[in-house]
């Protein structure tokens, strides 16, 4: 499987810390090193998650940077600076506009690289395209992510660790990540509370939207965090329960 810098690893190699019994101060050690986040409600239009993950090393990666202004950068950079933060990556679950506008001012003002799958890389390209889709008269540069992201791979966030789980149906190369130790998933537009992601936009196919959610987030525990692209956090339990459009 691809490797990408030092972040990355695969999910075959040996667990990251050794279970040693007779040591409980290294699980104490571990068990305090746990992934944090903060969320921000970025973009009028659209009102967009983004995601900054973080643990006590201060490293973090900022998930679908979504700020539409000079203003929402600022809001995200303070937050980032003031906390000390050090971002290693900016991690991108598809290539929609809403979800990429801020990677540009990310990756500059913290000479950080992006990563999403290869299939999300045609999106960044037709970004005038999808301006265009919904009656907007936006324009910008979406650079193309340098890091390609894999089903199965790692990403290292200090001590802590994002899997990618491949979740296409909204659209091609949809990815989400999973913190399985905190039990939380960054779910993108595949799944909402109480709701999926569209399917009329291109690239978009609502069968395999389904089979996504229901063969590879449904099998998360029941107990884990759901973090969506838009709207609240709800968790897996919750939408195999009530969920109109997938039940589990
Ligand atoms: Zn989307």
């Amino acid at each position: 499987m691809t490797k990408l810098g030092i972040f990355f690893e695969t999910n075959d190699k040996a667990p990251v810390f050794p279970i040693i019994p007779f040591f409980p101060l290294f699980l104490h050690f571990n068990r305090m090193s746990m992934l944090d986040y903060t969320s921000f409600l970025f973009n009028p239009v659209f009102g967009e998650n983004t995601y900054v993950v973080y643990d006590e090393t201060k490293e973090c990666v900022i998930i679908d940077p979504g700020c539409s202004s000079p203003r929402e950068e600022e809001r995200l950079f303070s937050f980032i600076d003031s906390n000390r933060l050090k971002p290693v990556m900016v991690l991108n679950t598809h290539g929609h506009i809403d979800h990429i506008m801020g990677n540009a001012a990310v990756c500059n003002r913290y000479h950080v690289k992006a990563a999403a799958s290869a299939a999300a890389r045609p999106y960044f390209t037709d970004a005038e395209q999808q301006f265009r889709f919904f009656g907007l008269q936006g324009q910008g540069t979406f650079p193309l992510p340098e890091g390609v992201l894999h089903d199965g791979d790692i990403v290292k966030v200090g001590t802590g660790q994002l899997e990618v789980i491949a979740t296409p149906g909204h659209t091609e190369g949809c990815i989400s990540f999973y913190a399985e130790v905190e039990g939380a998933v960054f779910t993108g537009d595949a799944l909402f509370c109480r709701s999926i992601g569209r399917t009329d936009m291109r690239g978009g196919d609502y069968e395999r939207l389904c089979k996504s959610i229901r063969e590879r987030l449904y099998h998360l525990p029941d107990d884990t965090d759901v973090l969506p692209g838009h709207g609240q956090m709800t968790s897996i339990g919750e939408e195999k329960d009530f969920n109109p459009f997938v039940t589990g």
